[in-house]
């Protein structure tokens, strides 16, 4: 028997960010409760045309959408591709499906949260039940409380009580594939919809150099890195080294859903289980457990969308160059491993993790330029550009965040790059020009004035620029320490 002792005839199952058929907990419930699942996507211009998306991602979705496509035709069902208004598609195609329930996955995103209310209340209204379930994270925002209830503000406390809660109630997989196994409406009753969607469409250019991004992408990938001898293995050593790559780049693949969390955690534990391996994977879960802190602080404190989390983070004065801002975007700093890893954002859509602290840093500190100019702007370049680890991101560097870096600890690119890229593969492989400067000179080349002719002058200095981000900074968050 399903929800209230009903059993739906058929059940629309509305994927957002949830673009697989596997360990998809709404895919699951509607399988359950009704005798056929009617799966959409709605494409929405509005949402395409604001400046909060990027043709990387867009590309990752919609490849993500056709691939999806075409494993429901296979199964002689479809996905059905609605484009327009969210409320008013989907009740189109709820009336002309004959739907009886609705059913998606939440998303912690305010305005997601606010279209969701929207579509609920018109789906009730017209007499259509309406459920929604969490799927995006492994524990629900509310799980994860300090002993007084309280949303914690500090990372490593909760990442214990995460533990700690896994531990006790593991949050397993659901076999929703398995569930929905006949029961995918045949295509003839879905009926017409649109073609693929294709970013050009929408004035996106594609490339090939982008993350691809499906269900079967995923699998692949998660499978190789956790594979035994795979670059999780290598992960504690090594994932501060972007000329290493030993991260799992699944980034993408969480962000359109195209894989469940709550598979990826159970592969993981699964892993750690051996001691030889559980150091290097127990630093891959605390990663993951990163995002999980994250999605529950948008979801507890819903005012970082545009203001910062430590409230005296909104009096800092910003400089906010434009000029500079350019600089930074282009890849025209002059600091090797910040123009490196502005090139990688720009031309593959994805940029490492250390970099991207690097980069924020030096938006933030070294040009003290608005943290949301940054965060916007890898919004738009970023295939895993997620509102709550982005934002995270952001204020983390900015110091404005939770659990931040203090603001007077500011990173030195040069120091940055010595460590991390130390004998320049990375910055090499992304700067071609760069390609035969001596190692001695990689990380500062303004050191070996000959190069001035291909590689541009550092924009600020960064000893100067870090008094006066010291400068600036202090009055506002407080005297450093002693
Ligand atoms: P891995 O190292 O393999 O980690 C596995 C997974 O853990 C990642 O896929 C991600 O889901 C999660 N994770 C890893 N590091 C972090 C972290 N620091 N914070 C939160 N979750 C993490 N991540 C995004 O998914 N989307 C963003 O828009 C985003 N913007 C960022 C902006 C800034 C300024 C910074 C400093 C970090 C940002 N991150 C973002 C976090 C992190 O950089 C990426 O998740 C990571 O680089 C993705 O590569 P990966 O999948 O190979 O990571």
């Amino acid at each position: 028997m399903g929800h209230n002792g009903r059993r739906y005839a058929r059940a629309l199952v509305w994927l957002r960010r949830d673009l697989r058929l596997r360990d998809n907990v709404a895919l699951a419930a509607a399988a359950e409760q009704s005798r056929e699942v009617v799966l959409a996507f709605v494409v929405s211009p509005e949402l395409l045309r604001s400046d909060r998306m990027g043709a990387p991602i867009v590309q990752a979705f919609f490849e993500a959408i056709a691939a999806l496509r075409a494993d429901l035709r296979e199964r002689g069902s479809d996905l059905a591709i609605l484009e327009g208004d969210f409320e008013t598609e989907l009740m189109r195609l709820a009336q002309r499906v004959g739907a009886d329930a609705l059913f998606f996955n939440e998303d912690y995103e305010p305005s997601a949260i606010a279209r969701d209310a929207r579509v609920e209340a018109a789906f009730r209204d017209a007499g259509i039940e309406v459920q929604s379930f969490l799927d995006h994270v492994c524990l629900a925002a509310g799980d994860v409380r300090t002993d007084a209830g309280d949303p914690y503000r500090v990372y490593t406390p909760y990442a214990k009580r995460w533990r700690d809660r896994y531990a006790t109630a593991p949050v397993l997989p659901v076999d929703s594939l398995r569930a929905a196994g006949t029961r995918f409406a045949p295509a003839a009753a879905i009926g017409a919809s649109r073609a693929l969607a294709q970013p050009e469409e929408f004035g996106f250019a594609s490339s090939s150099q982008y993350p691809h991004c499906s269900e079967s992408y995923a699998q692949h990938l998660l499978e190789r890195y956790l594979a035994e001898g795979g670059g999780v293995d290598r992960y504690a050593a090594q994932r501060d080294v972007p000329a290493d790559d030993a991260t799992s780049h699944l980034s993408v693949q969480l962000r359109a859903g195209t894989v469940g969390i709550r598979d990826v955690f159970a592969r993981a534990f699964r892993a750690a289980r051996d001691v030889s391996r559980a150091k290097s994977v127990d630093k891959w879960i605390a990663e993951l457990i990163w995002r999980e802190f994250y999605q529950m602080l948008l979801k507890s404190f819903p005012r970082v969308v545009d203001h910062a989390f430590v409230e005296a983070g909104d009096n800092l004065r910003w400089e906010n160059d434009e000029r500079a801002f350019r600089a930074w975007c282009e890849a025209r700093t002059g600091y090797p491993i910040v123009d490196a890893a502005m090139r990688q954002l720009n031309e593959t859509g994805w940029m490492h993790n250390r970099l991207r602290m690097i980069v924020a840093s030096f938006l933030t500190k070294d040009l003290l330029i608005d943290w949301r100019w940054g965060e916007r702007y890898f919004e738009q370049h970023l295939a895993d550009a997620d509102l709550a680890q982005n934002n995270g991101g952001w204020q983390w560097a900015a110091s404005t965040g939770a659990d931040a870096a203090p603001y007077f600890r500011i990173f030195n690119p040069i120091l940055q790059s010595k460590k991390f890229d130390p004998d320049g593969a990375f910055i090499r492989a992304m700067i071609p020009e760069l390609r035969d400067v001596p190692d001695a000179a990689i990380h500062a080349p303004w050191e070996q004035p000959l190069l001035g002719s291909v590689y541009p002058p550092p924009i600020v200095d960064h000893a100067a620029a870090r008094d006066r981000a010291l400068a600036s900074y202090a009055p506002v968050l407080g005297k450093k320490p002693r």
